[in-house]
């Protein structure tokens, strides 16, 4: 028992940071609360690491590459399912975690974790298939190769909202590369990557490949000093735009090469075709989970004029039935925001879009006590001249914008600085493709509210950054491509 969170296996709940194989405090020997957004408690302290941790992790993960880049593919992906296999089987533990941690309901939290291990099942089987490619020569005494081989040591920045699946999409893939890895959890949700941590150890993950530094004071320092090191190659980071330029900036002076999964704001367009009830069941999954909080979650909900009352009733239907509460709570399936950051910011949006003619429907307000609670709401009439249009929400807001034509709806969707995911609702097969092809998003779901997976790529376009996660691509982009040319004289 620790801090109010039984686990089968009290080990999993680890209060140090991981670097070189061993369980440390800071070198600055400070520590950082982790807060229950549920209850407002304190679940525990973890060390509040700087600069010189960073530097201790990025040379344990440059010394561990040394073998960790000969390791087979085949030995290396056996270790990371062993990892994805013991994530299973530890599944209640990691899921309490995440529920106590970053608040989301505790069968959402285990829904992470199996999600999380296909991640990592799915990068086994890439490990063993790095293939690279032989090239024909203009030249005929030449024979041409080109390899796929680890980029080094690399730093991997996790958001909160994701506490275990941001870290095997991004660590696990790295691994699978040949690469080691210094991951940089939110300090709001670092429990989980500790004991995910604790399980790749178990895996076979050898000392010092996989490195945890903590920190949330000092998350300025550490973001810098892990931009600025010269030993880590690459920088893989998933969070806000705002943030994610500021570390493309910051990374300039050691070159790296860069992943980033920034912010969305999510078009889903609901079109009179459709069967209402598909596209709200749709509508739930893409607004709802983690209680708003993913980078793809619908923000800018667009529904045809002749469906849109129809469709708002449903949805507040649908919203009024929601049950909110502490994710251990009998039913509930809206946890609090993870931050209380998180409730102002959807405070604001929600003030913003009233004060520019919006109705609420359902919901509205914050919830009184403790805990970072919102209503589930539901808000009709928005127009592109509010906050919501331009930012998300990252909450249970659903903002409703009617619309006319196909064609007006593809230019509002466009509207957007950023483009990660978005949705579109339709029975028209020839209007599916249409509008698929037309959105500038990195994503798009077609009748479903669910887009990733392990065997998937995710990714953005325009601000919402560059690179893909999962599937295939996820591991090549911890890769580089080498050129070999061996000259074959004539005998
Ligand atoms: P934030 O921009 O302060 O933090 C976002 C993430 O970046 C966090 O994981 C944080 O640990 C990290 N971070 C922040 N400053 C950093 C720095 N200087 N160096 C290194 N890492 C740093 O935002 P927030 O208040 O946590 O959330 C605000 C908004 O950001 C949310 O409402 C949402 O719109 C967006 N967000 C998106 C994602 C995503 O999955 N794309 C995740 C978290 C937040």
């Amino acid at each position: 028992m620790a801090s109010g969170i039984e686990l089968k296996d009290p080990s999993l709940f680890i209060t140090k940071g991981y670097i070189n194989g061993e369980w440390i405090e800071a070198s600055t020997g400070e520590h950082f609360e982790v807060v229950n957004p549920s209850t407002g408690n304190v679940i525990t302290k973890l060390p509040e690491m700087g600069a010189a941790d960073v530097s201790a992790a990025s040379r344990s993960a440059d010394e561990a590459w040394e073998s960790w880049r000969s390791v087979t593919g085949k030995a290396r992906g056996q270790i990371i399912r062993r990892w994805a296999a013991l994530m299973l089987e530890n599944a209640e533990d990691l899921g309490k975690l995440i529920t106590t941690e970053n608040g989301k309901p505790y069968t959402e939290a285990k829904g992470e974790v199996a999600f999380a291990a296909a991640y990592l099942e799915f990068y086994a089987g890439e490990a063993e298939r790095l293939y690279g490619d032989i090239i024909p020569s203009s030249n005929p005494r030449n024979r041409q190769f080109a390899l796929k081989q680890p980029i080094g040591p690399v730093a991997c920045l996790v958001p909160w909202n994701f506490p275990a699946a941001m870290v095997t999409r991004k660590a696990g893939a790295a691994l699978a590369a040949g690469c080691t890895v210094v991951l940089k959890p939110a300090g709001e949700t670092s429990l989980t990557s500790l004991a995910l941590a604790a399980l790749g150890e178990r895996a076979g993950i050898p000392k010092g490949a996989l490195n945890v530094v903590t920190a949330l004071g000092r998350l300025v320092e550490v973001g810098q000093a892990l931009c600025k090191d010269p030993i880590l190659r690459k920088l893989s980071f998933t969070g806000s735009t705002a943030v994610g330029k500021l570390l493309m900036k910051q990374c300039s002076s050691s070159l790296k090469k860069l992943s980033m999964e920034l912010g969305g704001n999510s078009p889903f367009i609901i079109f009179d075709d459709c069967d209402v009830k598909t596209a709200v069941d749709a509508l739930m999954g893409a607004k709802v989970r983690n209680s708003g909080q993913t980078c793809v979650c619908a923000n800018r909900i667009y529904v045809q004029r002749n469906i849109y009352d129809a469709l708002a009733d449903a949805l507040v239907a649908r919203f009024q039935a929601l049950n909110t509460g502490d994710g251990f709570g009998d039913g509930v399936v809206v946890g609090p925001l993870t931050t209380s950051r998180g409730v102002k910011k959807v405070e604001t949006h929600v003030q913003d879009a009233l004060s520019k003619g919006a109705r609420v429907l359902q919901g509205g307000k914050p919830i009184d006590g403790p805990g970072n609670f919102f209503q589930p709401t539901v808000l009709a009439d928005m127009t592109a001249d509010m906050l919501s249009h331009n930012e998300e929400i990252f909450g249970p807001v659903a903002a409703l914008y009617p619309f006319d034509t196909e064609a007006e709806v593809i230019a509002m969707a466009n509207k957007s600085e950023v483009g990660l995911g978005s949705y579109i609702c339709t029975n028209d097969a020839a209007r599916m493709w249409r509008v698929a092809e037309k959105l500038d998003t990195g994503m798009v779901g077609v009748n479903t509210g669910v887009i990733a997976a392990g065997e998937l790529p995710f990714q953005g376009a325009k601000h919402s950054g560059f690179g893909s996660e999962g599937g295939k691509w996820g591991v090549e982009e911890f890769c580089v491509t080498k050129t070999i040319v061996l000259a074959v004289p004539d005998a």
